[in-house]
């Protein structure tokens, strides 16, 4: 197995500033280390397997505060690199699918625990590739976690199902058994829990996988598959392949022995894998499996009835947590008409409090993940001052650095049914709609394609009662945000343009990744 030495600068650098931010109690100091390049410059399987070499294209993953700094650098793999990564994976799927459960839940018991020894070494690796602050990487890092600890547990509740009856002369059991070779394609955003989360269900179910990182954050994904194979992993279960999503990505998912497709990321992208995994190739036998989380447009109700203190902090962390680059992030602030003016006085008030910078050094956001991103903002807030009136923010902050800095925006007076009502930015901009009562309000809230995430602040029961059964969101948050989902309580996943509901880090969810089968064994 190929060893690299580990990057030590920026794990020391890691541990320097959590010292730091021990000593000052309140606020982390950043290191201002030169961040080098990770020396895994190679795909793994290019060692491993007759892999045709890539053409010298490489992916440059940069710090989006600081877009001069290369945080990492990998070989791009393209449509002729498919059936290598395929052929591994079939051959590791011979062994891995008859390796005993226990054996493959104590892999991912192993991958936790060295993740928890590392947490900021991860952490920081988040901090510059994907400029999240210290406590949204932290909020990463340990759902990552989470997942290795609670699908471990749930592979094994999956070997103690049993039929609901047994007829008598009979043995009936009921076996969920691995499916196959899956793609595992992730998003940027939470670039460590999303990406090993898919990967850890697959492979704790006895699957193979090919992972295809997003470009913009390939070098968290390489540091979990060192970890994975530190803590045991053999080799081709997970075949790490980074690659452009229209070519390496879509000769995946319409290969015919892709088995299944886990992908988390936009409605566009979802849709298309959707069509292409529908699509019979030849030599394809089976009916392709796919599990597609995709974006969102969430909303927040404020009603009259409500301490207003906590809906608008309540707003403002699930709409500008991580720039508002989560799929669950508030971009709809729906308030009955009688506080609303209050409210949109006390969250100018408020948003105006975060402070905007290199996220290493712990400002409450950071930059946006990249120029092609940060250009789509901004066009979605010129059209925001068309449709609405802006409130406050409403361009880049160029004081914060050279990166991709954007002002936390809000725009007052929004109609429903406008552009910025209705698609999804996937940045720090939220759109305030006044209502004529709680009945409009849950009228706007569920007139959009999405469904993903929703929250409503209000003192009445009754009305707490009317949004469980009719706000129609596959994750409500009563009286609190409506981000920061934990797996194992709140199950993730969407309805709708939102996805399949496949409900990450819930009792349901390693059946995606398994096939049932039922066994009736005469006795006497
Ligand atoms: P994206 O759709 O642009 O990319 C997601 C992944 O798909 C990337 O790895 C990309 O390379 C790959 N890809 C792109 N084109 C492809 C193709 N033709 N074939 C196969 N793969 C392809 O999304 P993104 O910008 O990485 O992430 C942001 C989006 O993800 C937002 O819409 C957000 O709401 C959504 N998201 C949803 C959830 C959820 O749980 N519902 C969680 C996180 C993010």
């Amino acid at each position: 197995m190929n060893r690299h030495p580990p990057f030590t600068t920026l794990a020391h650098a890691a541990a320097r500033t959590k010292r730091a931010c021990e000593t000052d109690g309140s606020r982390m100091v950043s290191d201002s280390v030169h961040l080098h390049a990770p020396k895994r410059d190679l795909l793994f399987l290019t060692q491993r397997i007759p892999y045709p070499p890539t053409k010298g294209e490489k992916i440059r993953s940069l710090n989006p505060a600081k877009p001069s700094q290369i945080v990492g650098v990998h070989q791009k793999a393209g449509k002729e690199h498919v059936e290598p990564a395929m052929n591994a994976a079939l051959k590791a799927f011979e062994s891995w699918s008859r390796t005993s459960v226990e054996e493959r839940a104590t892999l991912l018991h192993r991958v936790g625990d060295l993740l928890r020894e590392r947490k900021f070494e991860f952490m920081a690796w988040l901090v510059f590739e994907v400029s999240k602050n210290w406590a949204e990487a932290d909020g990463d890092i340990a759902e990552t976690i989470d997942f290795c600890e609670l699908y471990a547990r749930e592979a094994l509740r999956l070997t103690k199902a049993a039929p609901h009856a047994q007829l008598p002369g009979e043995r009936d059991t009921l076996l969920y058994i691995p499916l196959g070779v899956g793609a595992v394609i992730p998003p940027w955003n939470f670039p460590c829990a999303i990406m090993a989360g898919m990967t850890l269900a697959s492979i704790v179910c006895g699957n193979t996988v090919i992972l295809k990182p997003s470009s913009d954050s390939p070098t968290i994904a390489a540091k979990v598959i060192e970890l994975l194979e530190e803590a045991g992993m053999p080799e081709g279960v997970v075949n790490f392949c980074p690659g452009a999503g229209a070519s390496f990505g879509d000769a995946i998912v319409s290969h015919p022995k892709t088995r299944y497709i886990a992908f988390t990321g936009s409605r566009e992208v979802g849709l298309h894998i959707n069509k292409s995994a529908a699509t019979q190739s030849p030599g394809q036998i089976w009916i392709k499996r796919t599990v597609l989380e995709m974006g969102g447009k969430d909303a927040i109700i404020v009603d009259a009835d409500t301490d207003l203190d906590v809906a608008v902090e309540g707003v403002a962390q699930s709409a500008f947590g991580f720039q508002g680059q989560k799929c669950s992030a508030c971009s709809r602030a729906i308030v009955d008409e009688r506080v609303y003016d209050k409210f949109l006085d006390m969250l100018k008030a408020r948003v105006e409090k975060f402070t905007i910078g290199d996220p290493a050094e712990n400002f409450n956001m950071g930059a946006v993940i990249n120029e092609g991103s940060m250009k789509t903002i901004l066009d979605y807030i010129e059209a925001g001052k068309r449709d609405g009136r802006l409130l406050t923010g409403g361009g880049r902050a160029s004081n914060a650095g050279e990166g991709y800095f954007l002002q936390p925006t809000v725009f007052a007076d929004i109609p429903p049914k406008s552009k910025l009502e209705q698609e999804e930015i996937f940045g720090p901009v939220l759109a305030v709609i006044k209502a004529r009562n709680f009945d409009h309000a849950m009228e706007i809230a569920n007139d959009t394609e999405f469904g993903l995430t929703g929250a409503v602040y209000t003192k009445s029961r009754d009305k707490i009662e009317r949004a469980i059964r009719d706000f129609h969101v596959g994750n409500l948050y009563i009286n609190r945000k409506c981000t920061g989902a934990i797996a194992g309580v709140h199950p993730f996943g969407g309805f709708n343009m939102s996805g399949t509901d496949s409900k990450s880090g819930g009792p349901d969810y390693l059946y995606l990744f398994s096939q049932g089968k039922s066994v009736g064994e005469k006795i006497s």
